[in-house]
């Protein structure tokens, strides 16, 4: 089921996903080789406890049953997606995708950002800059009467025209109240096909792309999405509102990228 938000929904929405924003800043300032993702996620919780949100990923269930151990998803190089922080230090060169979730006022965040540590691969650049184009794009398509086809169509064709993979196994999805709600949306698809787009709708768009072929393994901790061939990955999400027929974009890289 969707639930279509009010305008007082959607200014709990931005708040919350303004939050997750900050984090996300607090996190890229500390980014740099020799910090652990461990640290990372401490700076994470208490930053998001101290404004009186809740961190959301802590203790949410895998279909194993497993809660997750941490309050983001810190996924390094070959790591796509549900990386577990750990004591091992980021390395020059390494990328990071740090997935954060916050329930404010009833309401979640979503969003994630992929940070470069020190110096990286002339390559590794032109890649995250293409899966971030990628996510705008897929922003661009979300306006109301468009369908959720348009929007995986967009960021695929973007990924797979510069030949690089999209994830097939993990999507986007409706966000509220509830961190996932429907409807799912997916990184591919065909134009005109699925839900159909309407005001009020609250989704996160989060193209999880890789450098190589977009064959992923789950690994034995059971949260850990890696790429099949070792390949580097990136994942962007922003959450969106569509309102007065065009999104709106709640979260925020503005300050990470200042
Ligand atoms: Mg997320
Ligand atoms: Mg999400």
């Amino acid at each position: 089921m969707i639930f279509l938000k009010t305008e007082d929904e959607i200014a709990l929405m931005r708040k919350a996903n303004l939050l997750v924003g900050s984090t996300l800043a607090e996190i890229g300032r500390a980014v740099r080789p020799g910090v652990t993702t461990k640290q990372l996620d401490k700076l994470a919780d208490t930053f998001i406890r101290d404004h009186g949100a809740m961190p959301t990923f802590l203790g949410f269930p895998n279909p194993y049953g497993q809660p997750f151990p941490a309050s983001i998803c810190t996924s390094v190089n070959g790591q796509v997606v549900h990386g577990i922080p750990t004591d091992e230090p980021l390395k020059e060169g390494d990328i990071v995708s740090v997935d954060c979730g916050a329930l404010l006022d009833g309401f979640n965040g979503d969003s994630c950002y992929t940070f470069c540590v020190g110096e990286i691969s002339e390559e590794v650049r032109s890649f995250l800059a293409t899966v971030k184009e990628s996510l705008y794009k897929g922003i661009e398509a979300a306006c109301a009467g468009h369908r959720v086809g348009d929007i995986g169509h967009a960021v695929q064709s973007h990924c797979e025209a510069a030949g690089y993979g999209v994830v097939r196994e993990f999507v986007g999805h409706g966000i509220g109240r509830e961190m996932h709600e429907d409807p799912m949306i997916p990184n591919y698809g065909r134009r005109g096909n699925g839900a159909l787009l309407k005001n009020g709708m609250c989704i996160a768009i989060e193209p999880m792309i890789t450098m190589g072929s977009r064959e992923v393994m789950l690994q034995p901790d059971r949260w850990t999405v890696c790429t099949r061939d070792g390949s580097v990955a990136a994942h962007f999400e922003h959450t969106i509102a569509i309102h007065g027929g065009k999104p709106d974009i709640l979260s925020s890289f503005d300050e990470i990228e200042q």
